[in-house]
């Protein structure tokens, strides 16, 4: 119980977010509780929860600054099944805060030891960069899902991603826990450019099994749901993107059966 997974990939625009606060609803949806964990300063996953950024003090980052405990920060979305950890906007100084601190990258995983008991699923939506945050996320991880747009060099920086993921690995078997990698998943196809398919293509020769079958397409109303500040499963339930997201949550449920 309580399997924690990180969506990460330093590049901006691949869809962590959107993947983060989707499946956590479809997951929701399934009958899973489920705890989002928002470590990205610009704060998307935790406004499109319904949060209103005014409506906190303090935030995930002012546990990495030992002020509060997760308790103090947890906020009750009005999702069925989803509490959120917000992140809040415009903080300085963390990556300064952490950087003396000898248990540096091991802050969220120990405050996660014993919380993570209360969740089916926790799903932490990561920064676009690979500095401690992206490290703390992965170290509290059992497993990193990767988030690969269709794009033109979407393969660019993942050998990066890897390295990072290695060297969790590593500091991980320390304490005889392990990290692996869930699942690639890929974003915004649009079947009408080829070039998609393509990267389809590369990705699957690289990652072979590890690509989810699920796909997501590109599609405009997923953009629109983040424009209103909401998962598109729940924006319009019926579009594309959300029929992906739910079978998506499908996939993650069942490689979590099979172990
Ligand atoms: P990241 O968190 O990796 O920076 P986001 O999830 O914020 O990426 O997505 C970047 C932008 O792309 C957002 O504006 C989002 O609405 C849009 N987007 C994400 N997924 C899709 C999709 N499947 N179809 C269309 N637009 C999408
Ligand atoms: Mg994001």
């Amino acid at each position: 119980m309580g399997l924690v997974l990180s969506i990460a990939n330093q590049k901006g625009g691949v869809g962590k977010t959107t993947t983060a606060i989707n499946l956590a609803s479809s997951l929701a949806n399934l009958r899973n509780k489920i705890l989002i964990i928002d470590l990205d300063y610009q704060a998307n996953a935790t406004s499109c929860m319904g949060i209103d950024r005014g409506s906190f003090q303090k935030s995930i980052f002012d546990v990495f600054k030992k002020e509060v405990g997760f308790e103090d920060i947890l906020i009750k979305s009005h999702h069925r099944n989803i509490d959120v950890l917000p992140a809040k906007t415009m903080v300085e100084g963390i990556e300064e805060a952490i950087i003396g601190d000898t248990n540096r990258d091991f802050i969220l995983h120990d405050h996660l030891h014993k919380f993570k008991e209360n969740y089916d699923y926790v799903l932490i939506d990561c920064p676009p960069s690979l500095g401690y945050i992206t490290t703390n996320a992965l170290v509290a991880s059992d497993g990193v899902i990767v988030p690969v747009q269709c794009e033109f060099l979407a393969m660019d920086g993942l050998t990066q991603l890897l390295n990072t993921i290695r060297i969790v690995q590593n500091k991980k078997k320390v304490n005889k826990e392990d990290l692996t990698i869930y699942g690639v998943l890929l974003t915004m196809l649009d079947k009408r450019v080829t070039s998609g398919f393509q990267i389809v293509n590369e990705i699957k020769t690289y990652f072979k099994e590890k690509v989810f079958k699920t796909i997501i397409p590109r599609n405009i109303t997923c953009s629109n749901a983040t424009f209103y500040g909401m998962p598109v499963t729940q924006f319009s339930p019926r579009s594309k993107s959300s029929i992906s997201y739910k079978k998506l949550a499908k996939e993650v449920v069942s490689r979590n059966e099979q172990g």
